[in-house]
């Protein structure tokens, strides 16, 4: 390998999620943890997390590609090697998802897999290489393993999975936020806003919150899907019991408005007959797809939701904010607050 390239580590995940402890036991590398990750909420299939290696391969094929928005590499490059690369790095200067930026010499680049991997026909081959150290992403295109093939030159700094957040932001209706994966990778002294990225799990907000949060372009997002996942998670439910009602009540965000003008009962009692309408048109053969056309806004949804500071900054100061609606500003609320510990040197809301 050339001497002027070298792979850059900056990812800290939370191990408190405990499937990214585990990958980091197995030797996973943190952008694919986290892209699986994005990719098992859809499915609802945390469980099955790293059981398949074809998993990525499959996801590629099937077009599935925004996942691999969610998981990063930076790449730091000699800047006199850079004028070699001239393809390249005019690929990589007008993709707007792509970061580039330089420092006492270097050049960095930082973008998500799946921006590397619509590059790839561009790629010099010392950046294939390299990636191929970061990522299996590219396993197939790389003749030789080249992991395995020791660089002295390699700078990997910080190093990963050393990092422990706090524990989940609780709103006060349930739903929970974590950070689980930060994309630090400029120096502390060149803060480059465009080249961190932060990574969300949320879960247990309404559709209803879930479909404004998804209105923020810059944002990448992975979504539990209501063709794949059961609403009821089990249709051997019976629907004309009392713990039929408790689990739709478990299953739906109730605004706390509703409690408070004592109209709770009502609002599940309505629900309920939504969900119980969608168990028994499953049993009668229909699919996910057409049976959840009947359920409320209220219904509760898990997401992955990654981006870059600067998109960041937008939302929270579109949402946490006193204009947003409640559910929406109270989830903003717990992102800027991890986000402003996390990212101390960033100023924060003067978009
Ligand atoms: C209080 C409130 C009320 C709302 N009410 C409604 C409503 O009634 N109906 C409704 O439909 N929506 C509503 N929205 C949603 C709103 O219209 C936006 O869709 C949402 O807030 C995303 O904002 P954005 O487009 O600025 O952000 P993002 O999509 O995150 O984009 C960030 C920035 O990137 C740039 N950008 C992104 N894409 C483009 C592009 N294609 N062209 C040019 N620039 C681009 C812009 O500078 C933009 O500000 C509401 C939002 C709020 C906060």
């Amino acid at each position: 390998m050339n001497q002027f390239c070298y792979g850059v580590v900056a990812d800290r995940l939370n191990l408190n999620v405990e499937e990214f402890k585990r990958g980091l036991e197995l030797g996973a590398f943190p952008a694919d943890i986290v892209s699986e990750y994005g990719a098992r909420i859809c499915y609802n299939s945390i469980g099955k997390m790293y059981s398949n290696p074809g998993f990525a391969y499959k996801l590629v094929d099937a077009g599935h590609m925004d996942v691999f928005e969610h998981g990063h590499v930076t790449l730091m490059v000699d800047r006199d090697a850079v004028d070699g690369m001239r393809p390249f790095q005019s690929w990589f200067s007008n993709n707007k998802y792509a970061s580039m930026y330089g420092n006492d010499g270097v050049v960095y680049f930082t973008a998500s897999l799946r921006v590397w991997h619509s590059m790839v026909n561009v790629l010099p081959y010392e950046i294939l290489l390299l990636l191929s150290k970061y990522t299996r992403l590219f396993d197939s295109m790389v003749e030789t393993p080249l992991r395995d093939i020791e660089d002295a030159n390699a700078l990997q700094y910080p190093t990963y999975g050393e990092h422990f957040y706090e524990n989940s932001h609780e709103t006060s209706f349930g739903a929970t936020v974590d950070l689980i994966k930060l994309h630090l990778p400029v120096p502390e002294h060149v803060p480059v806003p465009e080249a961190v990225f932060a990574t969300f799990l949320v879960r247990g907000i309404s559709r209803a919150c879930s479909h404004q949060f998804v209105r923020h372009r810059l944002l990448s997002f992975s979504q539990m899907s209501q063709r794949y996942v059961d609403a009821m998670f089990g249709e051997n439910i019976d629907v004309d019991t009392i713990e039929f009602l408790d689990t739709v009540r478990n299953n739906i965000v109730i605004p706390p408005s509703v409690i408070a003008h004592g109209r709770e009962n009502e609002f599940v009692a309505t629900a309920a007959n939504s969900y119980r309408t969608y168990v028994q048109l499953r049993k009668a053969g229909l699919r996910k797809e057409d049976a959840r056309f009947l359920l409320p806004n209220a219904t509760k949804t898990d997401l992955v939701v990654t981006g870059n500071l600067f998109a960041w900054n937008h939302f929270l100061s579109l949402r946490d904010a006193k204009d947003a609606q409640w559910e929406i500003r109270e989830v903003a609320s717990a992102i800027g607050k991890f986000l402003t510990e996390y990212v101390s040197w960033y100023v924060w809301y003067n978009a």
